[in-house]
């Protein structure tokens, strides 16, 4: 990790398109591939993808892009989230190893590749593809995302959800009751929470990065005001006993997840008033509004002044 010394790096930090990469490899990554998307992947490729058990018949996968929850159920599987493609084999063994038969649905909790690159060798399997419909829309076309520097091509017909819903949605399977929901904009505009009822266990996406300042897609409809108004919603599902699995980072509970908003709430506040006295950006940066969070959220994923960017950019 680097330190920031000059001005000039901080402007280079600010511009950086990275979005899962840690400022100094973002600076890498700029100087050598022309999209941090490509980067992940070739990392994907590499890394491993860990097993870890949640409760009752519910598993969390890590290490294949985004977090991949996984019921298993003498009917077959059902999946939240399907990671990067490249890391297909090393998933596909890590759901031999949880039995239950092959999967039978697939949640997509958001559009974003890193969630749901690998749609199309589930379908392939068996299963049925369920999202929000703003999800199936974005995945049915070309999309850019211009802090990643890439165009993602629309999936194959076979990749995209057979099933939509708006606003709220209820399955029985294998035994369990799983509940999807969505609150309007957050880190992008198609966003889903799954609650397992019974196992009490709740998938968050992307809207909580556990130990990471999140990343915003406000060209896909997210905002930071979003970000907050969810995770209200989502600690008013939860109850004490609760885990709660957000897309990047380890699983936790209430109060991991009141921290973050405790964070987003005051990061919001802190660079509104800055802009509300006519802070330009660069101005903003400086102040390093983010400072005190910085040692805890920004060490690893995104930049300190990367976040503050993306909620410069929504008040
Ligand atoms: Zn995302």
């Amino acid at each position: 990790m680097i330190a920031v010394k000059s001005k000039s790096l901080a402007r280079l930090l600010a511009r950086c398109i990275s979005t899962f990469l840690s400022a100094s490899v973002c600076v890498g990554a700029i100087a050598e591939v022309a999209s941090p998307v490509l980067a992940i992947n070739d990392a994907t490729a590499k890394s491993a993808v860990t097993v870890r058990a949640l409760r009752g018949s519910v598993s969390v996968l890590e290490g294949a892009g985004g977090n991949i929850g996984v019921l298993s159920t003498q009917q077959g599987q059902l999946l939240v989230d399907a990671g990067i493609a490249v890391a297909r084999p090393r998933i596909e063994a890590a759901l031999k190893g949880l039995g239950g038969g092959a999967p039978k649905w697939l949640i997509n909790t958001h559009w974003h590749w890193d969630h749901t690159d690998g749609n199309p060798w589930v379908a392939e399997l068996g299963a049925t593809i369920v999202s929000h419909e703003r999800t199936r829309m974005y995945l049915a076309k070309r999309t850019n995302v211009i802090e990643w520097g890439y165009s993602f091509p629309a999936l194959p017909e076979t990749g995209l959800p057979k099933v939509v819903f708006q606003t709220s949605k209820t399955m029985e399977f294998g035994g369990e009751t799983i509940h999807l929901k969505h609150f309007g904009t957050g880190h992008t505009d198609g966003d889903a929470i799954v609650h397992f009822v019974n196992a009490d266990v709740l998938f968050m996406g992307d809207i909580w990065w556990n130990g990471h300042y999140p990343f915003i897609d406000y060209g896909a409809g997210g905002d930071i005001d979003g970000m907050i108004r969810w995770t209200r919603e989502a600690l008013a599902i939860a109850g004490p006993k609760t885990l709660i699995v957000p897309g990047h980072g380890p699983a936790g509970g209430r109060a991991q997840l009141a921290e973050y908003l405790d964070m987003l709430i005051d990061v919001r506040t802190r660079v509104a008033r800055l802009k509300g006295e006519g802070k330009s950006l660069a101005q903003v940066l400086e102040s390093q509004p983010t400072q005190r969070y910085d040692a805890k959220w920004g060490a690893f994923v995104l930049s300190p002044y990367f976040f503050t960017q993306l909620v410069y950019m929504g008040v």
